[in-house]
């Protein structure tokens, strides 16, 4: 019985590196899809574990600095595209795709992003859309 179509709805998940060192709580912020498998800050790549521990806290108030799923948007293909197409050009690669077109071919309905949440502690935070500094909460 559930009000949601993803069972990963608002879930807390667990992903652990595949080398079993590292793990990372992750919040997912709306009732859509998940990764199996994320890149780690270190790097390393991890895989969703421990689905059993999954726990559904659809209140849950992510602090600054964790990591948590939401809806991939335009802005963020675009910038996902541009920084592979940069990194494909330096490889050599020829014939590239424009960004808006591999862009457009990541931002599928429900495609999921995993985004750092900013200072200010609000997901859809416009503060720096460039990713450039954000400034820091005062209280
Ligand atoms: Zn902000």
């Amino acid at each position: 019985m559930t009000d949601y179509q993803h069972a990963e709805a608002f879930c807390l998940m667990t992903y652990r590196s595949d080398d079993g060192t590292e793990e990372e709580r992750i919040w997912n912020s709306r009732d859509g899809v998940t990764p199996f498998v994320i890149p780690l800050r270190s790097g390393k790549t991890a895989q969703h574990a421990d689905w059993h521990a999954d726990a559904r806290v659809v209140e849950y108030a992510p602090k600054p600095g964790e990591r948590v799923f939401v809806d991939l948007t335009m802005e963020r293909a675009l910038a996902l595209a541009e920084t592979n197409i940069k990194t494909w050009k330096a490889q050599g690669m020829a014939n590239l795709p424009s960004a808006k077109q591999m862009a457009k071919e990541y931002l599928r309905p429900g495609a999921p992003d995993l985004i750092e949440v900013p200072a200010c502690g609000q997901l859809d935070c416009q503060h720096a859309p460039d990713g450039g500094s954000h400034p820091v909460a005062t209280s």
